[in-house]
């Protein structure tokens, strides 16, 4: 019996690792099922770019409010985080404030704890306002509305719930140390320092005695674990998974200038030969510079399966934080186009597509595609390609190049450009620039009187 509580410990520990190493094998899955891309390369720029972007969040500080905020947050939930170590041994073992033999610079931690536990809840507050009673409008687009606001405050109300839980634990812990409780006190006297729970939540439990405080103690602790357990398990449904994916996105990212077009060989060799004035239209291709590279199956992408894999961890990392989209001049204009949706699409097909495959073992046709049932053929050419998304967005995703994509098998697979554009085309083809006008009749200008 002595051991009860550290053996259900351990079951309600590997029961939540578990489950959440399932989850990290899907999102893993799902991302393999996109197309290949070369992203080994530059490794030390894509290093520089991890740790820049991701972990030092230099994008995130651009909106001076916001980005502040974030990072207390962030800063917060990685140091508190130590702390889960010590309340897991302890959780195991029995122990009772296992660092303790530290000394001196345990109670500084401790103390630090408290007040960025504390940072965090006034973050999150001010989180919670800014998105529920001052409405800023980037968190208001049609695509926010459903789960992905309730995500948004959910994880807000989780962070409040867990620092409170943090906070009562220590008060609760800090007063059976004062009043020698077995198990909490030490000869050496109290151990930790608690900063903000003396001030604010010891005075509400001073009149508790010792088999109450124990209870609140116990009752904090084992809640406060367990909503770390389950807040891991829920990331997989949620918008937080940037706090895991953000690092392999920024390293994977684009290092190519932007607005640089990936060349389609296959289309390049075509080209060539046209160009060619030796070339025989009608030779036999070479079978050796005919491979499955530079030949695809599709050009462009009609499904998130055509997409490549780094495409795929950009959906399941964006953060829905919506600031690609209000830099967006198509969406700013009034435009259908929101490139956060373009993500947020993207992760939803890809989550149909996995659930499809986790239900028949490998993926049957549902007769559903990321064009058209998710992304409408309007949203995509409203897009000018400025790249203003992809230089808003704090984890370096790139809307454009699946919006690209998807354009490219568009006009290359089912010649469905928008009407300008295909005259636009022609012209190319037939003059030589994007004006009806004949090549011979380039210089007239230079007649007029
Ligand atoms: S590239 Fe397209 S989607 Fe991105 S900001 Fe510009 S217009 Fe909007
Ligand atoms: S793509 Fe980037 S900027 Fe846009 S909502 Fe997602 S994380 Fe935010």
């Amino acid at each position: 019996m002595e051991y009860i509580d550290n053996i259900c410990f351990a079951l309600v520990f590997i029961t939540g690792i578990t489950f959440f190493t399932k989850s990290i094998r899907k999102i893993i899955r799902n991302i393999r099922l996109g197309q290949s891309i070369e992203r080994s390369d530059n490794q030390n720029i894509r290093l520089k770019n991890m740790l820049r972007i991701a972990f030092g969040q230099s994008k995130m500080v651009k909106k001076p409010i916001a980005g502040f905020l974030h990072l207390i947050v962030y800063i917060g939930f990685i140091v508190i985080n130590i702390e889960l170590l010590e309340i897991i041994i302890d959780g195991l073992f029995g122990t009772h404030r296992v660092f303790a033999f530290i000394g001196t610079p345990y109670n500084y931690l401790i103390g630090a704890f408290e007040v960025l536990a504390f940072l965090v809840l006034v973050a999150v507050v001010v989180f919670w306002v800014r998105r529920n009673v001052i409405k800023i409008k980037r968190f208001l687009s049609p695509e926010m509305k459903g789960w992905p606001k309730s995500d948004g405050n959910l994880i807000l109300y989780f962070e409040i719930v867990l620092m409170l839980l943090f906070l009562t634990m220590n008060a609760s812990d800090y007063l059976l140390q004062a009043l020698g409780a077995p198990h909490y006190a030490k000869s050496e006297g109290i151990i930790g320092a608690f900063p903000i729970s003396k001030t604010f939540i010891v005075p509400l439990l001073s009149s508790f005695d010792i088999s109450s405080l124990i209870v609140v103690e116990r009752l904090s602790w084992w809640l406060h674990i367990v909503g770390i357990l389950v807040f891991l398990n829920y990331l997989y449904f949620s918008k937080h998974l940037h706090i895991l994916l953000a690092f392999p996105n920024t390293y994977y990212g684009n290092i190519a200038p932007k607005g640089k077009f990936r060349n389609l060989e296959s289309v390049t060799n075509e080209v060539k030969l046209m160009m060619d004035p030796d070339a025989d239209p009608f030779a036999t291709p070479d079978p050796a510079e005919t491979t499955s590279d530079n030949v695809p199956d599709k050009f462009g992408a009609s499904d998130v399966i055509d997409l490549n894999w780094v495409q795929l961890l950009n959906a399941y990392t964006c953060t829905e934080c919506g600031r690609c989209t209000s830099e967006c001049p198509a969406n700013q204009t009034g435009k259908k186009l929101s490139p956060r949706k373009i993500m947020m699409d993207t992760r939803d097909r890809l989550e149909e597509v996995g659930k499809n495959i986790d239900k028949n073992g490998s993926f049957v046709p549902d007769g559903k595609q990321l064009l058209n049932d998710y992304i409408s053929k309007e949203e995509l050419w409203a897009c000018t390609t400025c790249n203003a998304c992809v230089e808003a967005c704090p984890v370096s995703i790139d809307p454009l190049s699946i919006i690209n994509e998807m354009r490219t098998y568009l006009v290359m697979e089912e010649s469905a450009a928008p009407t300008d554009l295909n005259n636009m085309m022609s012209n190319i083809e037939n003059n030589g620039a994007p004006w009806p006008f004949n090549q011979m009749d380039r210089l007239n200008w230079s007649n007029e009187k």
